[in-house]
């Protein structure tokens, strides 16, 4: 097991920063997810955490030993790929103990360890089988047994069900949570599927741009994104988003969206001294699940009805912008009605438009 300490880590590709000086402490044990767009930087800081690519500047250290510069086999880590990378002549249990085998260990030894790591992922029945005889989730499960018999103290995933259809990465997701709660290992795992850090994380790091835009446990970030980016990112429907200006009310203060709705913000959390000055620029977040029918408030025109079963999303204008509200229970609704509904104060979350910094 091992702690991993990231200071100031750099990746620079000749003239080119893509990693802009990374500080993140993951303690032993803990699961923490890299999250962030397609070109963020996050494969990069992994694979300079495994070291598969040179750090350019700052500290690495895994377990207390500095470890920028250190060959990867001397990191004590397994890494886990979004192509499986089995070797398609060898049968499941050859691939499983191909590490061992290079690393010459007796058969003796890792015998044991590869039966347990096979029972433990369902493989028992599979172990002469070649891969090509195998399904995508088997595949990629006995990639995650060879990566288990190393033992390692560190475990690197990245994008590993990216390639797997989506009833199979939601099975895969909890495996690998189970499969955490069983080693306690450390692990960081790379995805840019949002919904995939919610669910396995202890910790997300939200990454944008080759920068770290919040670190936290999943409802916290969920419940109080520190920015915009963070806000969007996490969600899905995603939070909706109006710009907007203060404008003094008879209750205080409203902030008055670009078609002339006026939202009451007294009482608000974040609505404060410069916030709260009439002229202020800022956008009102609120979750789709978060909007509440009522009899009056804000008129949204329902554009489009899309019912997943479980819920219905009614998407249409509200202050001008397109807003998805999410609705638990059935109702007959019908494109083009207007319908009003209501922000709880608790769950309106207000943004600086121009820093697009969280207020309160
Ligand atoms: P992510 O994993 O978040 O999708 P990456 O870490 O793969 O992002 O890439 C981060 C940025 O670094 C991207 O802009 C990418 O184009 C750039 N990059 C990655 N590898 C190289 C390379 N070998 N040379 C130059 N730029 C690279």
């Amino acid at each position: 097991m091992a702690a991993v300490q990231l200071s100031g880590i750099y990746k620079r590709y000749g003239d080119t920063q893509v990693v802009h000086g990374i500080d993140l402490h993951i303690d032993d044990g803990e699961f923490v997810v890299l999250v962030g767009p397609s070109g963020c930087g996050k494969s990069t800081l992994m694979r300079m955490v495994a070291g598969l690519e040179e750090i350019s500047g700052g500290e690495l250290t895994i377990g207390g030993t500095r470890a920028n510069g250190l060959p990867p086999q001397q990191r004590n880590i397994s890494m886990v790929f979004q192509s499986y990378a089995l070797y398609p002549h060898l049968s499941v249990y050859d691939n499983i103990a191909f590490g061992p085998r290079i690393r010459k260990e007796a058969a003796t030894r890792f015998k044991p360890r590869i039966e347990a790591a096979a029972k433990m992922l369902n493989l028992s029945g599979y172990l002469d089988r070649l891969p090509r005889a195998l399904s995508g989730g088997q595949r990629q499960r006995v990639a995650m047994g060879r990566a288990v018999v190393r033992e390692p103290s560190l475990f690197l995933f990245d994008e590993p069900l990216s390639n797997l259809d989506a009833k199979l990465r939601v099975q895969m997701r909890t495996e690998i949570k189970a499969l955490h709660q069983r080693l306690k290992n450390t692990v960081i795992y790379v995805t840019h599927d949002q919904i995939e850090a919610m669910t396995m994380a202890d910790r997300i790091v939200v990454m944008n741009a080759g920068r770290i835009e919040q670190i936290g446990r999943p409802l916290e970030l969920y419940d109080r994104p520190a920015n915009l980016f963070v806000a969007s990112f996490l969600g899905s429907p995603s939070m909706n988003f109006a710009a907007g200006v203060m404008v003094s009310a008879a209750n205080g203060v409203a902030l008055q969206l670009g078609d002339g709705v006026q939202i009451p913000l007294h009482g608000v959390n974040g609505v404060s001294g410069a916030t709260a000055k009439p002229g202020a620029k800022v956008t009102l977040g609120v979750r789709p699940e978060h909007i509440e029918a009522s009899n009056e408030g804000i008129p949204m025109d329902v554009e489009v009805i899309e019912p997943t079963g479980a819920e219905t999303h009614l998407y249409g204008k509200i202050g001008g912008a397109s807003w998805c509200v999410t609705m638990r229970q059935r109702a007959s609704i019908e494109p083009g009605q207007r319908v009003t509904v209501r922000f709880p104060e608790q769950h309106m979350h207000l943004f600086d438009t121009e820093s697009g910094r969280r207020l309160g």
